[in-house]
This record gives structure tokens, C-alpha cells and sequence, in this order.
């Protein structure tokens, strides 16, 4: 037997604070306001984390209580993320775009004691806090706290205020390394919220894979545009990365349309940039009409949802690439990235980069078929994907201890719930969440695959595509689409666009054409809703079902 020499070394959250601080006096947070750009340095988040952890020590807040945020991507944001979780306390990012009964549902399942809320979005905070007792404060932040109405029993600070005077140094907590550090709820696209705690290792380790060239390859010479909000898994860990690199961050806070992100590109010239398709299709649908040089980008990042084939080529167009990332709230999120192999360049790679790429070495992989069996990673096998690894969930929140639902998980392996094959060489695509594949006439479409051919005509703005009951074949594809012109808006046209590019039986024949298709809180094509609303009868269905 023989004993390791190395030494241990917590990896800790306050660990990146207190060396960001002092090493990257260069690097700064980019806030952007009505005004243009608002400059933070790491080490004014350094200073502002402390404060923040010495004002809520005051407020009676302690290791493991819950500090809540319903805030956009900020300065005063980052240094929540940073002080919070550093003493010992859990940073519970809250969904800006979630109904009222979910917001109150997780305010009270994760007992938040604290919520620091943007002005901007206070209005939206306060018909919620009738139905939170626990909650005990709320911190308004970048506004007057008017913005703000409170019952009795919570107190309201102004963030200023609050910080103001505090000492800028604090004496983090020697924490256990699987300490609690960052809670997030999943967006409940397919289901009800599910709470997920991500632990200073599983944060740290993430960082480390965001800052790998096999990740993104974030560095000190890189800005960040961090579009993908902070309260989605942790911007996909952009905010922790960037301590670790070094990298400044560009943050949009609430101004997320096409046009200001494009005027925070050309202020800021951002060397990357991260954020879902339907953000992307909206700038580009906006450079489209408005050239603007974008090559400052050496790459942008998208994920959380299929990126389609005809967006890559699109991005290739304006000289920036896009690297594709597959991942969940479940998996902090990094599961994938595509990446080509060695010497595979050009049109060769295209192949690959429309993949969701390979697993990180951390990441441990496996698709399991209808019975349970292990399926090949020959490229063709589909299954249901299972990943397990140290920054993947193994169980889910729960105030009285964690679950393991069986639906969820399978011997220590979380289950996705996406449709996936793989590659001898280890390329995953994601075939379709499960639960949206489409079975018609005892054949499988996935819809992901119609939506990516539908994509590609250049009269679709966006479209999705649903199941829909139908009397002959049990179920059809539905579409429902934006269209550039009212005259695109023609069925005949649409389904001639898609002879020859899918198997004539899965061109579909409902369609609908409406001028927006509804979004989840984190900016996916909304297909629950879709169905809802198909159900109650609400689209105008264009085109004849078959006979
Ligand atoms: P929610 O489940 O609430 O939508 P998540 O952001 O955790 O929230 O969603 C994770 C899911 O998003 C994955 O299981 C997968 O179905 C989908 N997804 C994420 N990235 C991709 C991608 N690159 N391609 C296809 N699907 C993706």
C-alpha cells in the first residue's frame, strides 16, 4: 500500500474570489444599461462579495440557509455569486420568467430567507410575497426600493444601503468541499420544477472544463457575452469560469432583444458569446436586415436546445462559428461539445459540428434501450441517454432529504429523458427529448429532425413541430411557424420545400402560421404550451389531414 503525497486543497468557491481579486486586476464585469456600457473590476466584486457576506451575517444568515436572486446578468449579480456561496450560505437563482405559482411554490420548497431583487423586475417580485412566509427580507438592487411593495412581515433594503460602510474583506469558512453552493430549479419545460444543488466541487470541477480548450476555452484574453441568464444554470457557469480565467464578462442585464445585444457587440467587441438558438435566429434574422461585422466573435456557443444545421451555415456566413453544447440544469450544465476530431476540417467537419459533440472526460455516458439493455455506440442504436459524473445531479431537493425518483434516475445514473445515439468515436446526438418523438402509423419522427428541415427554408422565421392526435395514423406532426412574408404562409409551398429533403410520409399536413411561437421561461420553444393550445382549439389549422 502506498500512500498519495499530494495534498488535499477544498476546492472552494472563495477560492476563485480571493484570486480573481488579486490577480485579474484587468478583467472587469461590462454591465449594459440605457446608457452604454457600466465597468465592474474582478476585484470591485471581490470587495462587494465581502460586503455582501458581512451584511447578511448581520441579517442572522448563516452556512446552508438559502439567499435568493431574481435578478438579470449584472455586476451587482456576479457579486452575489461570488459572496454568497463563499460564506457558506446557498445562492438560490430564482427564474424571472416563472408563473406566479412556481415562483411561490420554490420560494417556499427552498425556504429562501433573502431575495435580492433587480428594480426592474421588483414589480413582478412583490404580488408574490403575500404567499411567502418564511422569506424574511428583500434586497432591491440598481433601483428605489419603491419598486418595491412588501408585506408586513418581510424587510425591505436598499442594496446601497445595505452593503454600504460593511468591511470588504470577510473570513471565509474553511467549508467542506461537497458543501451546498448554488441551487437551481429546473425551468419545468417538461414537467414540474425539480431543485438541483451544485456543490463548491462541482462548481469548481466545471470551471475547469469551461476553461479547457476541450470546453470553451475561456481565458483572461477572451470578453464574454454572457447572454444566457444567470438564473439558467448558472449562465452555464460563465460567472464562475470567468474567476477562474480570468475573462471579462459582458452582461446584457435586461436588454436581450436582437437590437441592443448587437449594440453591446459593436461597443464591446466580445471575442464569445453564449446563448440559445432562438436568440440567435432573432440577431441573425436583424444582421440579415442590418449588416454588422461580428467577426470579433472567434466562436459563439449554443445549446439548451437542437441548434439547426441552416443556423451553423448561416453564422459560417458572417465568418463566426458556431461550437453546439448539449446539456441540463441536471448537468451545470456542460454534458457535451462539439468539437471536431484532429485533421477533420471545413466542409468534412460539418458533419460533427452539428452533432451536441463529445462528453468531456468527467462525463460517463451510456443510451439504454426499451428494456433496459446497454445499446452500441455505433452511430445508428438510439436510446435513452444516461450520464453520471461529478458535476452531474444525483438526486433532486428535497426539504426533508433528497429523492431519487426512479423515473429520473437508474443505479446512480441520471436519465435525461433525451432520445440520443453515439458514435464509435463518442459523438452524441440528441434524436429527441423522449417525450416529443412522434408516432405515426408505428413509425417514429423526431421532431427535432422535422424542425431542423423546416428551419432550413428561408421563408421560416422559427417553427415547431408537436404531435397531434390524428384518426388514421394515431399521430401527425403539427407545425407551427413564422413566416418572413404573409405570402410564405402557404401550405402547398411549404410542403413542396420538404419533397426529397425528409421521407415523404413525414411531411406534415397541419399547419398553422402565427407571428410568434411560444417560448419557456429560458427561451426554448414552449411545445407544452403549443400542445395546450392545439388542444383548445386555438390555431388556425391550415392544410388537409389525410384521408
Ligand atoms: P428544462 O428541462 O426545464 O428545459 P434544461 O435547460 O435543463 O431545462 O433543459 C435540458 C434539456 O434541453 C435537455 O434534456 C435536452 O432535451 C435539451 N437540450 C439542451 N441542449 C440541447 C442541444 N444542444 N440539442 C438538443 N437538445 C438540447
Amino acid at each position: 500500500m502506498i500512500e498519495t503525497t499530494m495534498q488535499h486543497g477544498d476546492l472552494l468557491i472563495s477560492g476563485l474570489v480571493e484570486y480573481s481579486r488579486k490577480v485579474f486586476p484587468e478583467a472587469k464585469i461590462v454591465t449594459w444599461t440605457e446608457n452604454g456600457a457600466r465597468d465592474t473590476s474582478f476585484a470591485d466584486i471581490g470587495n462587494q462579495g465581502a460586503q455582501i457576506a458581512n451584511a447578511l451575517a448581520k441579517l442572522g444568515i448563516g452556512v446552508g440557509d438559502r439567499v435568493a436572486t431574481f435578478m438579470w446578468n449584472n455586476a451587482e449579480h456576479q457579486a452575489l455569486y461570488a459572496g454568497v456561496p463563499s460564506m457558506g450560505a446557498v445562492l438560490h437563482t430564482l427564474n424571472l420568467r416563472l408563473s406566479p405559482e412556481q415562483a411561490i411554490f420554490i420560494i417556499n420548497h427552498a425556504d429562501d430567507k433573502v431575495i435580492f431583487v433587480d428594480a426592474s423586475v421588483a414589480p413582478l417580485l412583490s404580488p408574490y410575497l403575500q404567499g411567502t412566509p418564511n422569506l424574511q427580507h428583500v434586497v432591491v438592487v440598481n433601483g428605489p426600493v419603491e419598486a418595491l411593495t412588501a408585506p408586513d412581515h418581510i424587510t425591505v433594503h436598499a442594496y446601497a444601503d445595505l452593503i454600504a460602510g460593511e468591511p470588504t474583506t470577510y473570513d471565509w469558512p474553511a467549508l467542506d468541499e461537497n458543501a451546498a453552493a448554488v441551487m437551481c430549479y429546473t425551468s419545468g419545460t417538461t414537467g414540474d420544477p425539480k431543485g438541483v444543488v451544485y456543490s463548491h466541487r462541482s462548481i469548481y470541477l466545471h470551471s475547469l472544463l469551461v476553461t479547457s480548450t476541450t470546453g470553451m476555452g475561456l481565458s483572461n484574453r477572451d470578453s464574454m457575452l454572457a447572454i444566457v441568464p444567470m438564473f439558467h444554470v448558472m449562465s452555464w457557469g460563465l460567472p464562475y469560469a470567468a474567476m477562474f480565467a480570468g475573462s471579462t464578462v459582458v452582461m446584457p442585464d435586461r436588454f436581450l432583444q436582437p437590437e441592443p445585444l448587437l449594440a453591446m457587440m459593436a461597443a464591446t467587441k466580445p471575442t464569445l458569446a453564449a446563448a440559445v438558438p432562438t436568440i440567435w435566429a432573432g440577431v441573425s434574422a436583424m444582421l440579415d436586415a442590418n449588416p454588422q461585422d461580428i467577426t470579433h466573435l472567434r466562436e459563439v456557443i449554443v445549446g439548451g436546445a437542437a441548434v439547426p444545421p441552416s443556423m451553423i451555415t448561416k453564422f459560417d456566413g458572417y465568418g463566426v462559428p458556431i461550437v453546439h453544447a448539449w446539456g441540463m440544469t441536471e448537468t451545470s450544465p456542460l454534458g457535451t461539445i462539439a468539437r471536431p476530431p484532429a485533421g477533420i476540417e471545413g466542409d468534412d467537419a460539418f458533419p460533427y459540428r452539428v452533432t451536441q459533440g463529445r462528453f468531456p472526460a468527467p462525463v460517463a455516458a451510456r443510451i439504454i434501450g426499451d428494456n433496459g439493455e446497454e445499446l452500441p455506440w455505433d452511430g445508428i442504436a438510439q436510446g435513452e441517454l444516461e450520464v453520471a459524473g461529478p458535476w452531474i445531479t444525483g438526486s433532486y431537493f428535497q426539504p426533508d432529504g433528497n429523492v431519487t425518483d426512479p423515473a429520473k434516475f437508474n443505479n446512480g445514473w441520471l436519465r435525461t429523458g433525451d432520445v440520443a445515439t453515439v458514435t464509435p468515436n463518442g459523438f452524441m446526438t440528441i434524436v429527441d427529448r423522449a417525450k416529443d418523438m412522434i408516432k405515426t402509423g408505428g413509425e417514429w419522427i423526431s421532431s427535432v429532425e422535422l424542425e431542423n428541415v423546416i428551419a432550413s427554408n428561408p421563408t421560416i422565421v422559427e417553427a415547431t413541430v408537436i404531435g397531434v392526435p390524428d384518426a388514421k395514423w394515431d399521430e401527425r406532426p403539427f407545425v407551427l411557424a413564422v413566416v418572413r412574408s404573409e405570402d410564405d404562409a402557404d401550405v402547398d409551398a411549404q410542403r413542396a420545400y420538404l419533397e426529397g429533403l425528409v421521407p415523404r410520409w413525414q411531411i406534415p399536413e397541419r399547419w398553422s402560421f402565427v407571428t410568434e411561437v411560444p417560448k419557456t421561461s429560458v427561451g426554448k420553444f414552449d411545445k407544452k404550451r403549443v400542445r395546450q393550445h392545439y388542444a383548445e382549439g386555438d390555431y388556425q389549422i391550415l392544410g388537409q389531414p389525410q384521408e
